[in-house]
């Protein structure tokens, strides 16, 4: 078989010479499978020790999976080699019915130039009786018959010993594992072949493992870079409709505010709901232009010392026509004195709106709801409200981005807000948390912040 004569580092310089010559041979250069005679099948004796056994596997299975490919093919041989006494160890791998000698990723013989010779479960040369029909090779080339036609090769490479077994993981036939010239007198012995068959096995085993794990990287990558790709473009889109939807929304203000003219009657309702709508469009565009510059780390947080009181005073009055319409009402506690934190007081603003319109929404009918702010035993901030709670097995999730918990009461809603939230709590080194809820009861979140004194 040229898979041996190819790895022998002095036989390099004629390699070329020889593969053609063994190719010309076989009639594997064109890709034929010749017959050759078949090697018996080798007397393997009382076989090793349990030590030795042990040994075998354990040699083998040590071998670390997370390194580079070339290096843990190179390790795998090498503990093989050491383990037979061999002068090297051939592990070759049949991929798409051709035995892969060099180049190919998971093939080595380093001083072997490219080389492809079939292997089939329905041929009958050497490499296929020990693929797939588990023949053990161990001989004395120049004894043995099955090696007579590579005698001149052999003699070239100085190979006068070798012992070759298949390697498998399970019903999985992986390839060729062959020893050449053992460093002993006398050859390999019966223990030699059945180390290195229990070294194939866990080679088998340990080479699987390692493409499982090698193609779950590659996947991984594969898939994030898509992620990427994709994000990228909706980050784009979504950043090109900014403009276009300012230009409508500015045209539609000076509409209403009858610039252009009196504005009938009968427009007013539909252009109050075109605004709201694109209010909401706007809102969703900003939410995940947000989104992108916090996940790419763009967005930065400008701390300044401001009190917190006061910030949830305004967003009170901001969002207090919205609860009076649906006759509710937001309340305030704050304590007498101000309220004093590190943080972005824009990016505050975003989470304590976000948690005040969520109460509001998620209320139903007249909604109940109070802003609690206290400065001990540091500032943090309340929302809490008597609305329809969340489930249970939904509360773990409500801060991932785009979940929703939906029913059919569920007002519109895109599943962002909390998780912006909270990237936003953690860009201000704060925290925000679901308190408590209880379905039909109502629900708790709070927000707390960095006390200004600590700066
Ligand atoms: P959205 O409100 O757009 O759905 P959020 O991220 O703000 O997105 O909220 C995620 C989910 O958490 C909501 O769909 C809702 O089911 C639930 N939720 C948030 N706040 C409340 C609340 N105060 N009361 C009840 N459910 C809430």
């Amino acid at each position: 078989m040229l898979l041996q004569a190819g790895t022998i580092s002095d036989g390099g310089r004629d390699l070329d010479r020889v593969v053609k010559m063994i190719g010309d041979q076989r009639g594997l250069g064109s890709a034929t499978q010749a017959s050759v005679p078949r090697p018996s099948r080798p007397t393997l004796g009382t076989g090793p020790s349990f030590e030795r056994r042990l040994s075998a596997l354990t040699t083998v299975a040590e071998v670390d999976p997370g390194q580079e490919l070339a290096s843990f093919c190179g390790e795998l041989t090498e503990r093989m080699a050491r383990l037979v006494r061999a002068r090297k160890v051939l592990f070759s791998v049949v991929v798409d019915g051709m035995m892969m000698v060099q180049p190919h990723p998971y093939g080595f013989g380093d001083e072997v130039s490219s080389l492809a010779v079939p292997c089939t479960p329905e041929g009958t040369g050497f490499a296929d009786d020990i693929v797939y029909h588990d023949l053990v090779f161990r001989g004395a080339i120049s004894d043995d018959p099955a090696f007579h036609s590579y005698q001149y090769v052999l003699q070239v490479m100085q190979v006068s010993n070798a012992i070759a077994v298949g390697v498998a993981a399970g019903s999985e036939r992986i390839g060729l594992l062959a020893a050449f010239d053992s460093q002993r007198k006398g050859g390999f012995t019966d223990d030699d072949v059945d180390s290195l068959r229990i070294a194939a096995a866990a080679a088998g085993l340990v080479w699987r493992h390692k493409r499982t794990a090698d193609e779950r990287v590659r996947l991984h990558g594969e898939a994030s870079a898509l992620n990427d790709a994709m994000r990228s473009m909706v980050n784009m889109m979504v950043h090109e409709l900014r403009s276009p939807l300012s230009v409508v929304k500015g045209y539609l203000s000076m509409v209403s505010d009858a610039t252009f003219g009196p504005v009938p009657i009968s427009m007013l309702k539909p252009l109050r709901t075109m605004r709201e709508r694109l209010q909401e469009a706007l809102t969703l565009v900003d939410d995940l232009l947000l989104s992108a510059r916090l996940e790419s780390g763009a967005a930065k947080s400008n701390p300044q010392g401001f009190d917190l009181a006061e910030l949830a005073s305004s967003v009170v009055e901001r969002e207090t026509g919205k609860a009076q319409l649906s006759g509710g009402r937001v309340a305030l506690e704050k304590p007498p004195d101000p309220v004093p934190v590190m943080a972005d007081p824009k990016h505050i603003g975003i989470i304590v709106d976000n948690l005040v319109r969520n109460a509001l929404s998620y209320s139903g009918a007249s909604p109940q709801v109070r802003v609690c702010v206290s400065g001990e035993p540091e500032p943090t901030i309340m929302v809490i409200d008597q609305g329809k709670g969340i489930p249970p097995e939904a509360q773990a999730r409500i801060f991932e981005r785009f979940y929703r918990v939906t029913d059919r009461s569920s007002p519109s809603g895109t599943g962002l807000g909390l998780y912006l939230s909270r990237q936003l709590a953690e860009l201000e080194a704060g925290k925000l948390d679901l308190e408590w809820s209880e379905e039909g009861r109502g629900s708790a979140f709070a927000l707390r912040l960095r006390a200004a004194s600590n700066e």
